[in-house]
């Protein structure tokens, strides 16, 4: 819950306006304006990235892997590619991250099942 900055009566802080005296929900104005005004966060594609990297990394050790390593590449590979698609679609913040996230991630899953072929 916040309250009107108009007239103090309770609203709720999903509320456009205030029911009692119609003044502009000042809390979530505020919220809006926040996010648009830098277009997201980056803690949508910093993730997807690092998962990304995770899974490019892995991929290079020389032994054969057994099956936790492959489920765990796989695992991170699924989460940069879930993390980057999500930041790419909802914000316009990160996208570069978000894009190598998402490629590292499809690279990386590629990588770990044709490791098991
Ligand atoms: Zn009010």
């Amino acid at each position: 819950m916040s309250f009107c900055r108009g007239c103090g009566h309770q609203i709720h802080e999903t509320a456009q306006s205030c029911p009692q005296c119609g003044a502009v929900n000042a809390a979530l104005a505020t919220r809006k304006s926040t996010t648009e005004d830098q277009g997201g966060s980056l803690w949508l594609p910093i993730p997807s990235l690092v998962c990304g990297l995770v899974v490019v990394v892995a991929l290079f050790d020389p032994d054969d892997w057994d099956m936790d390593q492959v489920i765990g590449a796989i695992g991170f590979a699924v989460a940069a590619i879930v993390l980057g698609g999500i930041s790419l679609a909802k914000q316009k913040r990160g996208s570069g991250m978000a894009i190598a996230g998402l490629i590292l991630g499809i690279l990386g899953l590629l990588g770990a099942l044709g490791s098991q072929l």
